[in-house]
């Protein structure tokens, strides 16, 4: 299998090859074909398989074909999780004029708000952060009204931690026909419970 392979477009599979990514893991060989079919995915993988790029290649390649459409929001557990998935976004987008903006708590809230008006294609968040803006700002809740694309990282943990009251604020300001990506260590009951409100969805276990 290769990148080329799975769907992606040259520019893409070019950046993998730059970056020193010869092929692709098994989680990014069964998850990106679904995410560029526009399936729903969990993905039940280890830090260090290669998921962020399972969940980042697909979407930088749907942000390739329609610079102005796509809004991704990738939701995290931690801050520190938040500043590596961007690094890698901007890494695997470097041949695009991606905007990627991190929301997370500790920074000036203003700025924040500021920097979502102006419509990045990609918003990594912390749930705490993302829901005080959602809720406290009016101007934001349209930002996300057209949002292709819903990632939540480590779900398991983002799950766990009692996330429930902020999950629910961003669900109810993201539009019903985006895709939403799940990726996890473990599978879950509340993962379960997740996926049943899917209709259009794809599994992948790990081996
Ligand atoms: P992750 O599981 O997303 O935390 O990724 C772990 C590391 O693996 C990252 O530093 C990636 O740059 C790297 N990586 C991702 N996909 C591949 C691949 N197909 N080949 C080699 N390295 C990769």
């Amino acid at each position: 299998v290769t990148f080329a392979g799975l769907g992606l477009a040259e520019w893409a599979v070019q950046t993998c090859k730059e970056l020193g990514m010869r092929r692709p893991t098994p989680v990014q060989t069964h998850c990106i074909p679904k995410i560029l079919e526009g399936k729903d995915v969990l993905g039940l993988a280890q830090t260090g398989s290669g998921k962020t790029a399972a969940f980042a290649l697909p979407i930088l390649h749907r942000l390739a074909e329609d610079p102005y459409g796509v809004l991704a929001l990738v939701i995290t557990p931690t801050r520190e999780l938040a500043y590596q998935l961007a690094e890698q976004f901007k890494a695997l987008g470097s041949g695009l004029h991606l905007r990627c903006e991190v929301v997370v708590g500790g920074m000036d809230l203003l700025t924040q708000a500021k920097s979502l008006m102006n419509r990045p294609h990609v918003v990594i968040a912390t749930p705490g952060r993302i829901k005080v803006l959602l809720e406290e700002d009016p101007d934001i809740p349209p930002v996300f009204s057209r949002t292709k694309f819903l990632v939540l990282d480590e779900a398991d943990r983002v799950l766990d931690v009692g996330f429930e009251e902020e999950l629910r604020v961003v669900f109810q300001c993201l539009p019903k026909n985006r895709q939403t990506l799940l990726f996890s260590a473990t599978m879950t009951s509340d993962l379960q419970t997740l996926l049943e409100l899917s209709a259009n969805k794809a599994y992948f276990y790990e081996a």
